[in-house]
């Protein structure tokens, strides 16, 4: 997934706080400016942390005058709105559940979307009302499956215009995905048995079937 760059700010489980980076100019994070390295934060020694050695920190790019369209600012190139209710797992008369097209390292992702081209800040109160409700069903569904722990909801708006919302499930004892940094070992593990992928979303499926 290329979510993990946009949540690096949020919380994470570790020994030490967030850096505060309030009062300093952004201009130390381009080493050609001052031709200083900027230091690493202290998340890199966290558990949860993905990698180890020698790190550095990408140099800041500038940033640019006018953002560039998302996937879908264009509704009639929007990629959810020509996708049929065949290719989602569960479907209802506003909303649409889908998963990846392949299992991943996390027992279960899945994604709602409004079945209307909305945005999460174009939701009617109806659509908000929806959305939470049905965001509090889903993490049940996922968290009482044996094998997770606990789930993460998440919404990065930078990618498509078609409001998606995440919801990641954290497998059951591993302490050390806990935290952001699990999108990014949701693509370093291997991926889960495929069977037990499709049991998963089957069983999430039925739950909010039967609900
Ligand atoms: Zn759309």
């Amino acid at each position: 997934m290329r979510y993990f760059s946009v949540v690096a700010s949020a919380t994470t489980p570790g020994p030490n706080p967030k850096p505060d980076l309030t009062n300093q100019s952004r201009q130390h994070l381009n080493p050609r400016a001052n031709g200083v390295r900027a230091a690493l934060p202290p998340f890199v020694d966290w558990p949860a942390f993905p990698f180890e050695g020698e790190l550095r920190i990408k140099a800041l790019q500038e940033p640019v005058s006018v953002e560039p369209p998302r996937r879908g600012d264009r509704q009639e190139q929007c990629a959810a709105c020509h996708t049929p209710d065949s290719a989602y797992l569960w479907t209802n008369e506003r909303w649409r559940l889908k998963s990846p097209p392949a299992p991943s390292g996390l027992p279960v992702v899945v994604i709602l979307e409004p079945r209307a081209h909305l945005d999460l800040g174009d939701l009617s109160t109806m659509h908000a009302a929806e959305l939470g409700v049905l965001t509090v069903r889903l993490e049940r569904a996922i968290r009482s499956l044996e094998s997770v722990a606990q789930v993460h909801v998440n919404r990065w708006g930078d990618g498509t215009a078609h409001l998606q919302q995440w919801f990641l499930a954290r497998p059951q004892g591993y302490l050390q995905l806990r935290g952001p940094f699990m999108t990014m070992w949701d693509e370093i593990l291997p991926p889960v048995e495929e069977h037990e992928w499709r049991m998963n979303l089957e069983y999430i499926s039925a739950w909010l079937t039967d609900d």
